[in-house]
């Protein structure tokens, strides 16, 4: 659960500065960046919410 909410969370934040670096463009479904952005933002839903793995890493603590 740690792993796949740092490595999820930390991932958006990557691809986030990125389609910000590519301006509109970054937006257009025609560009990779747009792509890697929709494909990075469901990583922190399916195999469990992000803010469910932080209920599991709560529970060890
Ligand atoms: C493309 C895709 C593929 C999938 N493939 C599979 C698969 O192969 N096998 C499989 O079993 N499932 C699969 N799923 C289902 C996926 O695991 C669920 O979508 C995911 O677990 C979230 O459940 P939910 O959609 O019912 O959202 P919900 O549980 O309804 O959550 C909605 C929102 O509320 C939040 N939330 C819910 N409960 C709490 C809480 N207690 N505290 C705080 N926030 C909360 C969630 O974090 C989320 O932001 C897939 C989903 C998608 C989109």
């Amino acid at each position: 659960a740690m792993a796949k909410w740092w490595t999820t969370q930390k991932e958006n934040e990557i691809i986030d500065t990125c389609l910000q670096f590519f301006g509109g463009y970054g937006y257009m479904m025609e560009y990779p960046i747009a792509k890697l952005y929709t494909n990075a933002r469901i990583q922190k839903i399916y195999g469990g919410t992000n803010e469910i793995m932080k209920m599991l890493i709560a529970r060890s603590l």
